[in-house]
């Protein structure tokens, strides 16, 4: 078991900076979840980890350890990929057990440890398969086995969720998150799914053109975004935001959007007073807005009127597309709504639950 630390590392392909200047300590045991959109850097920071790629400029650490020339094979890492990389020549007992001889451990060493990965990935009945003869979830099931047997200080993956149906992606999410409970070993897992990070990160290092974003607890991450990009990122469907200014009246603040104007609660008042008169953003994430009529105890609410646009029942909830003049919302709302399309409808917002950004540095105003 090992922490890991990334201490200024900057990775360059040619003229593409595909990591810029990362600093990351990642704690022994946790699970930590790199997130962002395609081509921000995710791959490249878990490639360099496992010494498949080498840094530009800085250092990695496993534990104690400086890795930053150490090759991949003396890194005790375990990498688990989205395509699995199995043998396919091979049954499942060989692709499992494939690691452990190539370093010579003891026959009935491997045995052993094969037996236990397969068991407590339940893939004991498939030992004797070609990698060709099981389903998309099997072969992930045999590549984490794979990975388990090596007692790795650190287990890397790699969108391993990528290539499974969504029922099965949602299981095989949990299971995961079960085995690292069980294995108690640092997890560092790459995906572009903020939905996945969401559920099976302890912490969350979000990335954006290279440049580390945010890292946080997955309900600080959703409470607290430190800029507009991680806003609106997590959370889904995402944040709604309304370029606005702040407008004061006595001894109250007021966000004004051109479209609607809404009073700021009383105890944020004082940390935003120094933005009056500059451009900001007003956030309000789709489930803090409410109609009405099923709406909880509100402290601070602020009533909008705006009219239906689209109305999309998702089972559970009902997501409204709202327009109020020029600007474009959306509710996530209790299904029992009467809003229906072409109705002009009153919407309640939390004003509790609002976000403030400026609008040139993007930063959260706080
Ligand atoms: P995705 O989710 O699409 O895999 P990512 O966030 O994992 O994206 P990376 O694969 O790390 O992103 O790529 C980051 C940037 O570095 C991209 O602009 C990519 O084109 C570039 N890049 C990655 N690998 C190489 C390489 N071997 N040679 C040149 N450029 C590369």
């Amino acid at each position: 078991m090992a922490s890991v630390a990334f201490e200024h590392v900057t990775k360059q392909f040619g003229n593409v900076v595909a990591v810029k200047d990362l600093t990351l300590y990642i704690p022994d045991g946790e699970f930590l979840v790199l997130v962002g959109p395609s081509g921000c850097g995710k791959t490249t920071t878990l490639r360099l980890l496992a010494g498949l790629e080498e840094v530009t400029q800085g250092r990695i650490y496993i534990g104690d350890r400086d890795v930053t020339e150490v090759p991949p094979k003396d890194r005790n890492i375990a990498m688990v990929f989205q395509s699995y990389a199995l043998y396919p020549h091979m049954n499942v007992y060989d692709n499992i057990a494939f690691g452990l001889r190539m370093r010579k451990v003891p026959k009935p060493e491997i045995e052993r440890r094969v037996r236990e990965a397969a068991r407590m990935l339940e893939i004991e009945h498939l030992l004797d398969r070609k990698p060709r003869q099981l389903s998309g979830g099997q072969r992930q099931r045999v590549a984490v086995a794979r990975a388990i047997v090596r007692d790795p200080a650190v287990f890397l993956f790699d969108e391993p969720l990528s290539n499974l149906d969504a029922k099965l992606r949602v299981q095989t999410r949990a299971e995961l998150i079960k085995l690292h409970q069980r294995l108690g070993t640092t997890f560092v897992y790459v995906t572009h799914d903020q939905v996945e990070a969401m559920t099976m990160g302890t912490r969350i290092a979000v990335m954006k053109d290279g440049v580390l974003q945010q890292v946080d607890t997955p309900q600080n991450l959703y409470e607290r975004p430190d800029n507009l990009f991680v806003a609106g990122f997590i959370g889904s469907p995402p944040m709604n935001f309304f370029e606005a200014r702040l407008v004061p009246e006595g001894e109250g603040l007021w966000v004004d959007t051109g479209a609607f104007r809404v009073p700021v609660p009383p105890d944020r008042v004082p940390v935003y007073r120094p933005h009056v008169g500059r451009r900001v953003i007003f956030g309000l994430r789709p489930e803090h807005i409410y109609d009405p009529e099923f709406a909880p105890p509100l402290n601070h609410p602020a009533e909008v009127q705006a009219r239906v646009d689209v109305r999309e029942l998702m089972g559970s909830e009902v997501h409204l597309h709202l327009v109020a003049d020029r600007q474009i919302f959306v509710a996530r709302v209790d299904p029992r709504t009467h809003a229906l399309v072409g109705n002009t409808i009153r919407v309640l917002f939390d004003m509790d639950r609002m976000h403030l950004f400026d609008a040139e540095t993007e930063r959260a105003i706080r």
